[in-house]
């Protein structure tokens, strides 16, 4: 059979009805290089050929019908290019559409006979006084042509492009030279790569009759079992991928030791800690622990709503490693960030004889000098900033851990600097984030993470009420405001930021500012303004206001959305909530709600919102569980926008729908699980398919040639 994937690997140039210029279209459109990619690009949908349309039902534009109708004109017509076109009018018991060709106009007028009745398929376009098909598929009546697309009932549907479709590949064309190819193919056998017993458990039909049927499928079941195998190997592969190389990384990558909890660790939890760690807490804090001592890389993520208390576990993490002689390091995706964190991870360790150093790009000449030599020999044992600590100027003597703050800002690459900050053995790895990812994606988005979650809040903390409130009731609003002042509260006032239209934004951020001024006038009322145009100092001097309690109202556009913490703000008030996503919401209502107040989020809006926009302000006002709203979030957006999800793979899926197919892919990981937990270098005779599915594509596996 080893002639299959010489012929697999020829250039789609090569194949009938494409020819070079069409092929170079389908690789700049689709991607599709040789014979395989095109085999492995399978239909959207499929019709069934067995329902055949009224002609007064065709009312969708561009869409594809099928009518029985009988031929009732024919008319050759001579355009000005003295090139003929053939215009049919046929019709059914309910009306007439109109056939044309510009092409192959004589084999056409030959196919049709006036009085006769055909099958025309094709896409309709709407206007004047009736519909038209330009050049639909005929299919005579009772016609014994046994031609695959037409034998079963079911006609598959491709997706092609506008470009594509101009070089003469549209839909009906792109199924065309699938049929050619299947042609070709018939007498290859595609072997498979599932081992038999896999197959067996689960049911699931081989890959050769699976490629074979999932483009034309002559039942309903056929398509179910071949789409059903397809997705299998689809999420089979990725997660036995991921969990392979996973394993490989953990056998490889030794760990520093961190066997003591020792003198610092002791005195903060005795002296400097104010309250008892949560439950959560407590126990991810000893999931990391078990880590730091295995002699193995840690590479883990924290997960944890707004306010759970992740800075707490960050810092006595770090403090773990101090204990051991090591330095670790903080960064966090802001400015803003960087320096609360900094300023309370200084205020927790008071009197620990610690040294904490703080690192920015606005850390400049003989502070950052001095920044920069004091780590790189040792006196700085905690360094605190933003994504300035992974530039190369920034040395450590001993880096035993690197904890990365909201990681949703981040990416691996800034993981991977992180790596390269040690020469012999890299530093651990804790990357935190209140983004909550529902179960399926960080399992495939953070495949080489373990994840450890804080899931529940430190106690007292009251329940977030989340109102809706209509512009036009924006004095109910102000009173709400001032009664909250009254009872010694702070407010938050958030209007959106849109990158395309900073000067807009600003605009409406002054305008909402001065309004505000006029309802909260000086000197009753203090107020600080922040946005993102504003010099650092500023405002650092604005934010530290309203810290401090000298302000009471902050205005400001979504600089605040991450990690910044004022416990006596007790109000969220997000001007035009309908600009923003879900999991924004959640973050900026997460800013309140962290003292011992009760704690109010108010989205204002416009009276007229799109659908999303109200699912997403009832979903805002029904709950406040951020796996609640992630999930709902994944919902009505689709995976497509979520950042690091490009690069996951997890949009190439061409069978699978991470959500609608999250149960298969849950026990898919757990066969993965399985069979390298038991097979670790796939050595056993059972797995032999894995084994050459491995070597065959040796370039997704890390260090497979030094396993095997
Ligand atoms: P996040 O997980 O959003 O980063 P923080 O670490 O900023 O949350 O914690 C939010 C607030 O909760 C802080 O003021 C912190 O001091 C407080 N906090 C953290 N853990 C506890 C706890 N176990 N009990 C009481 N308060 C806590
Ligand atoms: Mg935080």
């Amino acid at each position: 059979m080893d002639n299959s994937k010489e012929i697999l690997n020829t250039s789609i140039e090569f194949l009938k009805g494409v020819g070079p210029r069409r092929a170079e279209f389908l690789r700049k459109e689709l991607n599709i290089f040789t014979f395989k990619d095109l085999l492995f690009y399978f239909p959207y949908r499929y019709l069934d050929r067995t329902v055949f349309h009224k002609s007064n039902e065709m009312t969708d534009d561009k869409t594809l019908y099928q009518i029985k109708a009988k031929v009732d004109e024919i008319d050759k017509i001579k355009g000005a290019n003295n090139k003929y076109r053939l215009h049919v009018i046929v019709r059914d018991n309910y009306g007439l559409v109109e056939l044309i060709w510009f092409q192959g106009v004589k084999w056409v007028e030959n196919q049709l006979v006036v009085g006769k009745e055909y099958i025309f398929f094709g896409k309709v376009e709407k206007g004047g006084s009736h519909n038209k098909m330009i050049h639909p598929d005929i299919e005579e009546l009772n016609s014994d042509k046994s031609d695959i697309s037409n034998f079963g009932h079911l006609s598959p549907l491709y997706n092609s492009t506008e470009r594509l479709s101009k070089a003469g590949l549209n839909g009906r064309n792109l199924s065309k030279i699938t049929e050619n190819l299947l042609e070709k193919v018939k007498h290859i056998h595609f072997d498979d790569n599932i081992p038999d017993y896999i197959l067996e458990k689960y049911k699931l039909i081989d890959l050769d009759t699976a490629l074979k049927s999932i483009h034309f499928p002559k039942t309903d079941q056929e398509l179910h079992v071949a789409r059903l195998r397809l997705k299998f190997d689809e999420l089979f592969f990725m997660q036995f991928r991921l969990i392979f190389n996973k394993l490989v990384i953990n056998r490889k990558v030794k760990g520093i030791v961190f066997d003591k909890v020792g003198e610092k660790f002791n005195y903060f939890y005795n002296n400097n800690l104010q309250f008892e760690l949560t439950g959560a807490q407590k126990r991810v804090i000893k999931e990391i622990r078990r880590d730091l001592q295995s002699g193995i890389h840690m590479n883990r993520l924290l997960q944890g709503d707004v306010g759970s208390g992740k800075t707490i576990v960050a810092l006595m993490i770090m403090l773990i490693a101090i204990d051991n002689g090591f330095q670790a390091c903080l960064m966090a995706p802001t400015e803003i960030l960087a320096t609360q964190h900094y300023t309370s991870i200084s205020n927790l360790v008071k009197g620990m004889n610690l040294n904490i150093g703080f690192m920015s790009g606005s850390v400049k000449g003989k502070a950052r000098k001095n920044i920069l030599s004091s780590t790189k020999f040792g006196a700085i044992d905690i360094l605190i900033g933003t994504h300035a600590l992974i530039e190369d100027t920034v040395e450590f003597y001993n880096l035993g851990i690197a904890i990365i703050d909201e990681q949703h800002r981040f990416g691996v690459k800034q993981r991977a600097a992180m790596w390269r900050k040690t020469e012999l053995i890299p530093p651990h790895i804790l990357v935190m984030t209140a983004t909550p990812i529902p179960r399926t994606l960080s399992m495939t988005l953070y495949g080489d993470l373990d994840v450890s979650v804080i899931d529940e809040l430190p106690p007292g903390r009251k329940e977030i009420q989340t109102l809706h409130l209509f512009d036009a009731r924006r004095m109910k609003l102000i009173s709400f405001i001032k009664s909250q002042i009254k009872d010694g509260r702070q407010v938050y006032v958030v209007y959106p930021l849109i990158e395309e239209s900073e000067k807009l934004d600003l605009m409406n951020l002054q305008e909402g500012y001065e309004m505000m001024l006029q309802y909260f006038p000086r000197p009753e009322y203090q107020m600080s303004i922040v946005h993102g145009r504003m010099a650092t100092q500023d405002k650092d001097y604005e934010m530290i206001r309203f810290k401090e309690g000298k302000t009471q109202i902050l205005v400001s556009t979504t600089v605040i959305e991450v990690g910044v913490d004022v416990p006596n703000a007790s109000v969220m008030v997000i001007e035009n909530a309908e600009r923003f996503g879900l999991s924004q919401l959640h973050q900026l209502r997460g800013r309140v709600g962290r003292g011992s107040a009760k704690s109010y989020c108010i989205l204002m809006t416009k009276y007229k919102l799109s659908a999303e926009a109200k699912e997403r302000i009832k979903t805002m006002v029904g709950t406040n569980n951020g796996f609640e709203i992630a999930e709902a979030d994944l919902k009505l957006r689709g995976p497509g926008d979520i950042e690091g999800l490009r690069q996951s793979g997890l949009l190439d899926l061409k069978m699978s729908n991470i959500i609608a197919d999250e149960k298969i892919m849950v026990k898919i990981r757990d066969l993965c699980i399985n069979i390298l937990s038991k097979d670790p270098k796939i050595e056993l005779p059972e797995n032999f398919k894995l084994r050459k599915y491995i070597i065959e594509n040796k370039q997704m596996f890390k260090d497979w040639s030094r396993i095997s």
